[in-house]
């Protein structure tokens, strides 16, 4: 198996004030092709850094992808160092020339000497052309190893990695077949599974591999098989036998979100959803409208998050608040119905609770999110109990609403 190997540069990513994103994803990406990410460097934007770091990646890997220092500002050094690395002199890439000219022609702005320094690239590299961004990427050759140097700019890397990188990691590396299944479920817990893959696990084809990654109560099961260690029907049966396991929690086995899975859900039975939300304070509706077509099935949502918008807007009474409590499952039923009713939607449903530690409730101490579900065959209300943060936690109960709704639209 090729040794691949990322160098990122950017002082923003050590000081923390980038999230480095393109790590993850090209980790991501290549083992989708069947390659792993030997291991990261992450670096300041300094001459010795960046000699010493690809020095020492190149002596032990078979290939290097570098990403940042690419941008015209004057923090942004990595082409020139790699020109005193890899020799050569700098000299005028025509293609970009002509891109960036037209590029900035299109948007009327004004042509500048300095965006075009874009263009020089060392003679000793091939130019990948960047057709999302100014700065080409570069491949370098020496003593095999390709190293590619992409721009840190994460929409241009992922365009230069799909399609410069991986074609030609392709021809130098090929890989066997690798396949995947995924399997999605929400709401039970990783050691459980665990404890359940242990009896499962013995009866797939021993090269099936399963990664678990959690986010926000979801699981995502990953299954893989290489050719060679096995059949694809081999993986296929081993994601069935998966499914039937977790049925109850089950919610997809493709890449698809809860919110994509709810509205399909929703426009295939044409159903409608409204909300109330108190708690989440309108991040569900963000969820679900992120979706392209929301609006043939999500009605909208009630943001009522004091009392009397609860009232005003949702036909509760002060009293019945103040006789329940807020953060109880009479409010979040009144809430669901509430919102069903005079937005005229076939499902509502309603949300209310603390993200954070409420000292009134019996479980004080832990964030309780109560949710209210009203259908058109009755309604019904559950109890989340969180222990992250705060935007960890309305992450989670919008996740659980989802489900919930999912599974009732599913019965
Ligand atoms: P650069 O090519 O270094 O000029 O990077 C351009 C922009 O891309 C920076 O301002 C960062 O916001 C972003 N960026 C650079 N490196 C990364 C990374 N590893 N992950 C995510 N974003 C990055
Ligand atoms: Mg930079």
């Amino acid at each position: 198996m090729a040794k691949i190997a990322l160098l990122n540069i950017g002082s923003e990513l050590l000081k923390g004030r980038t999230l480095n994103t393109n790590s993850a994803w090209i980790g991501e990406k290549l083992k989708e092709y069947g390659w792993t990410v030997e291991e990261t460097l992450v670096i300041h934007d300094e001459a010795d850094s960046i000699k010493r770091g690809l020095s020492n990646l190149m002596s032990r890997n078979d290939a290097i992808i570098i990403t940042g220092g690419l941008g015209p500002t004057k923090d942004d050094i990595t082409k020139p160092v790699l020109m005193e690395i890899f020799g050569g002199e700098m000299v005028r890439d025509e293609e970009t020339d002509s891109r960036i000219r037209k590029w900035y022609e299109m948007r009327q702005r004004q042509i500048n000497d300095f965006i075009l320094l874009q263009a020089l690239v060392p003679s000793s590299c091939t130019v990948m052309t960047n057709l999302v961004g100014t700065a080409p990427g570069m491949r370098f050759d020496r003593g095999g190893i390709p190293v590619y140097s992409l721009p840190g700019v994460p929409q241009e890397m992922r365009h230069l990695m799909e399609h410069k990188v991986i074609p030609d990691l392709q021809k130098r590396f090929p890989v066997s077949q690798l396949w995947l299944e995924v399997v999605k479920i929400f709401g039970f817990p990783e050691s459980e599974v665990a404890i359940r893959m242990q009896t499962l696990q013995p009866r797939f084809n021993p090269g099936v591999q399963v990664a678990y990654l959690p986010t926000d109560g979801q699981l995502k099961l990953e299954l893989s098989l290489a050719e060679g260690q096995g059949r694809q029907e081999d993986l296929i049966a081993a994601r069935q036998m998966m499914e039937e396991e977790f049925a109850p929690w089950w919610f997809t086995s493709d890449d698809r979100s809860l919110e994509e899975v709810l509205g399909e859900e929703l426009k295939k039975l044409g159903k409608t959803l409204a909300l109330a939300e108190s708690a989440t304070g309108g991040a569900l509706a963000s969820r679900i409208t992120s979706v392209s077509g929301a609006s043939k099935y999500f009605l909208g949502s009630m943001v009522t998050y004091s009392n009397q918008a609860k009232c005003v807007a949702l036909g509760l009474t002060e009293e019945f608040i103040e006789t329940h409590g807020v953060v109880s499952e009479q409010v979040a039923l009144a809430m669901a119905e509430g919102t069903r009713e005079r937005l005229k939607a076939d499902f509502g449903i309603g949300i209310t609770g603390t993200a954070q530690v409420y000292p009134n409730d019996p479980d004080y101490g832990q964030p309780v999110i109560w949710f209210g579900v009203a259908t058109p065959a009755g309604s019904f209300t559950r109890k989340g109990i969180y222990h992250q943060d705060r935007a960890s936690n309305i992450r989670h109960a919008c996740n659980t609403a989802m489900f919930l709704a999912l599974r009732e639209l599913r019965k």
